[in-house]
């Protein structure tokens, strides 16, 4: 689908390569707390400095709002990086200008460099020209390994590869393969899974599947909707009243195509959605007007598993249940499982899902985890990401 030119179709050697890279990490007190991102950036950054490359890394942290915050600064991410490479990392206080440029100048093949936060400055988010002219300016190459920022259109990530050749990096490429994967030709039987809270974040990712997908599971408070959608009393849950007709619509249309769609068949509920409150398993028909409907129940998670056995691809998108809260993790606990233990490859995406596998120690289990949270789900709509159609396509 997207066929763009990466790093491997390159002759790197002493070449100045700017990397954007998404280093956007937890920090507590200074120090990254969780380091996935910064590894998922490893075969990128190990593949250019073993070609010969000069690279000069870049990326963005939290949201300083283009203004320079000393909490926000690189250096736990150096020093972090670093480690992990067991190499010097060379970290600059500035993103642009002489402190750059000079150092740049004294960069040796294999040498690594990285810069301060980008969104210290207006023109990253802004995409202005002339800043997105000034980084060009300290690399031959451009490569975009950010796919968690693909789908904004800044600087790093659009303006700067209309100046210099921009190419893919390792993950970038990797993230392009198996989301195209899941869209264009899918093994089959094809088995989406859909979570989360709410029908209205994800219409666009609910039809593509519709019309792709042999099944569609539906959990999480989006499958409320659903059920309201189909008649059931949903007692005080949470759904969302102004999306009941296009879930409907939804409905119909999975009747046309030959997506076979499959709500809950128990729910676990509360009277509050609280640590400690009372929790029950009630089936459909039986959930009173005081439960809240949190998760999936364990009929619901067998009847996925089931599905999922017989798949050969497993595509999946936000958690089954209020899964901050145990026991309102054990739906998405379950289904991960039947996952861990199927034949399927499997395709995780969502932030809040991803950290939901992660608490519950299976991400490990599972095929690919893509490292887009809002990027991921676009590139499943359908939507051209800014971050890949700037990359120059393979000839
Ligand atoms: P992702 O980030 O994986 O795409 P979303 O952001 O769409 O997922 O949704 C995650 C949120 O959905 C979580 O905060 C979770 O508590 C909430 N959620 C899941 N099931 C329910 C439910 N039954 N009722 C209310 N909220 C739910
Ligand atoms: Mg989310």
């Amino acid at each position: 689908m997207q066929n763009k030119l990466s790093i491997e179709d390159l002759d790197l050697a002493g070449e100045r390569v700017l990397v954007r890279v998404d280093f956007n990490v937890p920090l507590t007190d200074k120090k990254v707390r969780d380091d996935t991102r910064i590894k998922a950036a490893l075969p990128t950054i190990k593949y250019l400095t073993a070609h010969g490359a000069k690279v000069i890394l870049a990326s963005h942290l939290g949201r300083p709002g283009g203004k320079h915050c000393e909490d926000l600064k690189m250096d736990p991410v150096a020093k972090s990086l670093s480690k992990l490479l067991e190499k010097p990392v060379e970290k600059l206080d500035s993103i642009t200008g002489d402190e750059v440029i000079q150092a740049v100048k004294k960069m040796k093949e294999g040498d690594i460099l990285l810069l301060e936060n980008l969104r210290f400055v207006n023109g990253e988010e802004e995409n202005d020209p002339h800043f997105a002219q000034q980084l060009a300016e300290l690399a031959d190459l451009y490569v975009n390994d950010a796919f968690g920022t693909a789908h904004r259109a800044h600087a790093s990530t659009v303006g700067v590869a209309s100046h210099i050749p921009a190419v893919a990096g390792l993950l970038m490429k990797k993230e392009i393969e198996i989301l195209s994967a899941c869209l264009d030709n899918p093994k089959r039987p094809m088995t989406v899974i859909l979570g989360g809270a709410k029908v209205s974040d994800k219409i666009n990712v609910i039809k593509r599947f519709l019309s792709l997908a042999d099944n569609l599971l539906i959990g999480g408070g989006m499958a409320n909707t659903f059920l309201v959608a189909s008649g059931y009393d949903m007692g005080s849950s949470f759904y969302e009243e102004n999306q009941v007709d296009t879930a409907r619509e939804l409905i119909a249309a999975a009747g046309k195509s030959n997506c076979t769609i499959y709500l809950p068949q128990d729910l676990v509920v509360t009277e509050e959605l609280k640590a400690g409150s009372i929790v029950e398993t009630v089936s459909l028909q039986n959930l009173e007007k005081r439960w809240k409907a949190a998760d999936i129940g364990p009929e619901t998670a067998r009847i996925f598993g089931s599905v999922i056995a017989q798949s050969a691809l497993v595509v999946w998108n936000g958690p089954l249940g209020v899964f901050e809260i145990a026991p309102f993790n054990a739906g998405t606990e379950a289904v991960a499982k039947a996952i861990a233990a199927a034949q399927a490859y499997s395709v995780i995406g969502g932030g809040d899902l991803v950290a939901a596998l992660e608490s519950l120690n299976l991400s490990g289990k599972m095929s690919f985890i893509s490292t887009g949270g809002g990027a991921t789900l676009e590139f499943w709509e359908g939507s051209i990401l800014p971050g890949i159609a700037a990359l120059k396509d393979r000839p």
